[in-house]
């Protein structure tokens, strides 16, 4: 069983980068500042680097056109573009972050939650796949408990 880690998409990116407010949410406005965390990007899953590079945060729900209850919350990307990540492996980008996976069923019902153990992402994910009740993951920040990418089956 194979998976795929799934950024948000370019046209959010791009239309954020753009417009400055958020995509889902036209009342929400974004912001650009010098990174002071090291987010990850939701783009590119890749770390900033603290005090140098920008990132514009913004409103973003994960789950539009998955589940009928919206999810929105705070994510950060690059505020200049960036390549969008795709692969068919964990992100190197993410490994060391603090994260939980949330395992939800068809229905988008919370099934598991699992911290994620630096060096078994991997084995992880595939444990919870194998739940064939489960739908989708999450993978989320442990600290600030932000929305960083979502897991599907490949
Ligand atoms: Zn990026």
């Amino acid at each position: 069983m194979e998976y795929k880690v799934i950024p948000i998409s370019e046209k959010i990116a791009h239309d954020v980068r753009r417009s400055m407010i958020s995509p889902q949410f036209p009342s929400l406005p974004a912001f650009s500042s010098v990174a002071t965390g090291y987010g990850p990007c939701r783009c590119c899953l890749e770390t900033f680097k603290e005090g140098s590079e920008f990132r514009t945060s913004f409103t973003y729900d994960p789950v539009e056109g998955i589940l009928d209850l919206p999810q929105p919350g705070p994510v950060f990307i690059h505020t200049s573009n960036c390549e969008r990540f795709a692969g068919d492996s964990f992100p190197n980008g993410l490994r060391g972050i603090p994260m939980y996976l949330e395992a939800f069923d068809k229905g988008g019902m919370l099934r598991q939650r699992v911290r994620i153990d630096d060096g078994r992402e991997d084995e992880q994910i595939r444990s919870l796949f194998a739940d064939e009740a489960v739908g989708l993951m999450h993978i989320r920040n442990a600290e600030a408990g932000c929305f960083i990418a979502r897991v599907e089956k490949s």
